[in-house]
């Protein structure tokens, strides 16, 4: 019975693997989000996952709403994905050398996202947004990139910036090790704030390369743009020689087969100049991409000056997993994810008004997240203003009733074609009592 407490807060294998993670690895974990930080409690390690569902070492079963923070749309190890990345791995691992199965994953993404007319694939979000950069400043010859507060792009050195509060102000770094100098030629600018942009624009346009956005925000909670918000970053870009990057890391082939671009555009005002995409791509392996206008990826080595290059780019194995991804993401399988998604927020919904606790759900395609506060949420300062002490309780409450969330409020929660009516009524079951225990 999910309502009721299925397991106690305490993981003792977990624990134990934890321990032994401190001491050789920082924080336990390979990437902080997992640590728990804001949450408080023991990260459970998980020893398997299939379709829906998570085991941890202390054999306990969660439906996950994670799913890999987004690359696995079609559940924990397809079987269509298991048996293509078998069959490439039996292949050989890595040939460093061109493979067909990197044309047919490139084709796969140029037949999907239209604008995009090639791509060059990498290894992780990180890598694809970094490089993006790095062609659009070659391609312009100016240096200076607009971001906003509250997109994440990965960990690249300009990209690790928020200006706070400051309106088009030169970014301070967000962490030690990145020099000022690279975060100094990063403009950040508030979300959905198009004067801010014109302003921005007015000043300094002719030094701007580029303009970075997520295409739909998911790391601040989903925030959409704005009716026209994509718009006017086409209009002002264009008007002033500047690159649009369309972060689609997260959103590619997941808000829909075309991801973000899929659901708005196109767009009478153009198309963004470059895409990134990483995540479901992949399949749940290491493979991203960037991609977009061919005279601007024409500047790319070894065609063009701009260097760029990775000893496992296009890996057999991972573009296998990503092709074998790709196919299963078919319109059947969207409306599936969008049907458990709606299933799944409109439970949360009905048991947090229930309890009178204030929220508000956003949406991007088949993406949404909760917000612990109500009132919509336009940028980082509104997403910034909720109440994170309440989701750390629900957020326990539902890990132990067997529900495995997002370990912060302010991360997207992720659904899969695997999530059927047994996982979603699992996830409902749970909503009273986790919400109970909040309170
Ligand atoms: N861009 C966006 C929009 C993301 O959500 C992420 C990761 O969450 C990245 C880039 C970085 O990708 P990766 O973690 O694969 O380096």
């Amino acid at each position: 019975q999910a309502g009721t407490p299925a397991y106690p807060d305490d993981a003792p294998a977990s624990a134990a693997a934890m321990a032994r993670a401190r001491a050789v690895t920082p924080g336990g974990v390979n990437s902080p989000v997992r640590a728990f930080g804001s949450v408080g409690g023991t990260p459970r390690f998980m020893r398997s996952a299939r379709g829906a569902w998570l085991e941890d070492l202390d054999g306990r079963r969660y439906v996950d709403l994670v799913c890999s923070w987004g690359p696995m749309i079609l559940g924990h190890a397809h079987p269509d994905v298991l048996a293509a990345v078998t069959q490439a791995a039996a292949r050989g691992f890595s040939f460093g050398t061109p493979s067909e199965n990197e044309v047919a994953l490139a084709e796969e993404i140029v037949a999907r996202v239209d604008p995009v007319e090639q791509v060059r694939l990498v290894s992780s979000g990180t890598e694809a947004t970094m490089s993006a950069l790095r062609l659009a400043r070659g391609f312009t010859g100016r240096s200076v990139v607009v971001k906003f507060a509250g997109c994440y792009h990965g960990h690249v050195d300009a990209l690790l910036a928020s200006a706070g509060s400051g309106l088009a102000t030169f970014a301070l770094p967000d962490s030690p090790g990145v020099p000022p100098s690279s975060a100094g030629e990063t403009l950040v600018l508030p979300y959905n704030d198009v004067p801010a942009l014109e302003a921005a624009f007015a000043e300094r346009g002719d030094q701007i390369a580029a303009v970075i956005t997520e295409a739909a925000a998911g790391n601040m909670g989903i925030v959409p743009p704005d009716p026209g918000f994509t718009q006017a970053l086409l209009r002002v870009t264009r008007a002033h020689g500047a690159l649009l990057i369309s972060d689609e890391v997260m959103t590619g082939f997941r808000a829909s087969a075309g991801g973000w671009f899929g659901l708005e555009g196109p767009y009478a005002e153009g198309a963004p100049d470059l895409f990134t995409f990483g995540k479901v791509m992949g399949g749940g392996f290491p493979a991203a991409a960037f991609g977009g206008r061919a005279d601007v990826m024409a500047h790319l080595a070894p065609e063009g000056p701009v260097y760029q290059a990775g000893t496992l780019s296009g890996n057999p194995v991972a573009t296998a997993a990503g092709l074998a991804t790709l196919r299963g993401c078919t319109p059947e399988l969207y409306d599936r994810v969008g049907t458990a998604a709606r299933a799944i927020a409109d439970g949360v919904a009905q048991a947090f008004a229930a309890a009178g606790v204030p929220h508000r759900i956003q949406w991007a395609g088949t993406m949404f997240s909760v917000f612990f506060r109500d009132g919509q949420v336009r940028d980082y300062d509104d997403a910034r203003a909720q109440d994170t002490a309440a989701f750390g309780r629900f957020f326990h409450g539902m890990l132990r009733r067997g529900v495995h969330l997002p370990p912060s409020c302010f991360e997207t929660w992720f659904v899969s074609g695997a999530h059927d009516d047994e996982a979603v009524d699992h996830v409902l079951a749970a909503l009273p009592g986790a919400v109970e225990d909040m309170l």
